[in-house]
């Protein structure tokens, strides 16, 4: 499908995924909204991270730190001076461009009259409080991670944890892209995924190695096929200064091999610079040995708007049903915006009040649609677009026999269930 793409990207605009941002104003700037299917996906994407990540670990714990910082967080953590992409001017269209991401060419009008290469800091820059002078700048995070660094010697006194042991966090990042695109691919305000794991020097490579086998597998444990993943390790020319090792998830898009996370050995780096910058301990102090180190972290961080894509993406197909081409999200159940849609065979008075008894039953468990307009095999449709694993039905001799129609999403099967069942047969199947 070599317009796959295209077709994802018309239907999450179709079905309410995704809307470009201010779009009765023409749109802006690659900046896009999540619309009422879109934003249960989102969730649900990084809830299921949360869950992997915090909830099902003994040795993670969760943070949620401010996106404005002390500006000097990014004097040490290095962003203010090497936060950059080199940017190439075309003298002949006036468009800007990453240098690293075109030849010798301008990509949209073929010059070859391009500037030399200049550093481009894409940290957003605001001001804090009423006056716009220099003491008020303030910058609006480029990653998450900062704020689990910053926050280190709060977590240990307070959670007792000790290394190994992780601080997680999610949350919206800025960064002044010069040339953001692929839809939510590369945008300037996205949200992060992002764990730091604190360990004993030397266990660093041992817990790096770990986290790219998790991380991969998380992915697959959510229904992604493992042939359209791949982990790709970053030569030493590629690694950052600090990194002792750093390995991207890729996900195969339709343009090629994209990063969905990086997974990076960052060493002390990042305690002993906001030690230094901040004049505070940032270390470990082991009672029991009394050893005292700073320890060394692995940093899985990801994002969600590309994983987002890349699950849409992997979900899109295309089937016939009883001779009729229908579009279908076969999204983890886990995933899906909505699990299972209520619907009464007809509008009719008669099976109004059973329907709603069945959604008010099902809706305090699962995130529930509730719709009774048109034709059945159009709501079908409608809900395979949106990836909805169970369609329930009610019809008219549910008044007679108490018993619902639930159709799968994926095999088509119809099962005949009682009311009373119901709930079971539904949990059953989706808290797999
Ligand atoms: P890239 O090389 O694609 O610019 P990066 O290596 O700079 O990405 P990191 O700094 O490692 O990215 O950020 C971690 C994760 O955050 C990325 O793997 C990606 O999923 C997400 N991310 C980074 N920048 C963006 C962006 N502009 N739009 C959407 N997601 C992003």
């Amino acid at each position: 499908m070599p317009d796959l793409t295209e077709k994802v990207v018309n239907l999450a605009k179709r079905r309410g995924f995704v809307f470009p941002s201010s779009e009765i104003y023409g749109g802006f700037r690659s900046t896009y909204d999540y619309g009422p299917l879109g934003v249960l996906l989102k969730r649900n994407v990084m809830d299921a991270w949360w869950r992997a990540m915090v909830q099902e670990r003994d040795d993670i714990v969760g943070l949620d730190a401010a996106i404005l910082m002390a500006p000097r967080v990014w004097e040490a953590s290095g962003h203010l001076a090497t936060f950059t992409d080199p940017l190439v001017d075309c003298r002949n269209c006036k468009e800007r461009w990453r240098a690293d991401q075109i030849g010798d060419a301008c990509p949209k009008c073929g010059s070859h009259d391009l500037t030399e290469a200049r550093p481009f800091n894409l940290m957003f820059k605001t001001h804090v409080g009423p006056v716009e002078d220099d003491a008020a700048v303030a910058y609006l995070r480029p990653e998450t991670a900062q704020g689990i660094f910053v926050n280190f010697a709060n977590v240990v006194q307070t959670s007792r944890k000790k290394p190994p042991f992780g601080i997680a966090q999610q949350g919206k990042s800025f960064r002044n892209e010069i040339t953001p695109g692929n839809f939510i691919f590369r945008t300037r305000e996205f949200e992060q995924m992002e764990m730091e794991f604190f360990v004993p020097p030397d266990q660093g490579q041992q817990w790096f190695e770990y986290w790219c086998e998790e991380r991969l597998r998380w992915y697959t444990d959510l229904g992604m096929p493992a042939e359209s993943l791949r982990l790709r390790h970053h030569d030493t020319e590629e690694l950052s200064h600090y990194s002792a090792g750093t390995a991207d998830v890729e996900f195969l898009y339709p343009w090629g091999w994209g990063e969905l996370e990086g997974i990076a050995n960052r060493t002390d780096y990042d305690l002993t610079q906001h030690a230094k910058f901040s004049g505070e301990r940032l270390e470990y102090f082991d009672q029991a040995s009394g050893e005292r180190y700073v320890p060394h972290v692995i940093e899985p961080a990801a994002g969600v708007g590309r994983s987002m894509m890349a699950f849409l993406l992997a979900a899109y197909d295309e089937d016939e049903v009883a001779g009729e081409a229908r579009t279908v999200l076969r999204l983890h159940h886990r995933l899906a915006p909505t699990k299972v849609a209520v619907l009464p065979l007809s509008r009719k008075d008669t099976l109004t009040p059973t329907a709603r008894e069945v959604y008010d039953l099902l809706k305090v468990h699962f995130m529930c649609d509730y719709d009774e307009t048109q034709s059945i095999g159009r709501r079908y449709r409608r809900q395979d677009e949106a990836g909805t694993p169970y369609c329930v039905t009610i019809d008219f001799e549910t008044l007679d026999d108490k018993a619902v129609t639930i159709r799968d999403r994926d095999t088509l099967a119809q099962d005949r269930v009682s009311v009373d069942r119901l709930l079971e047969y539904l949990q059953e199947r989706l808290s797999a």
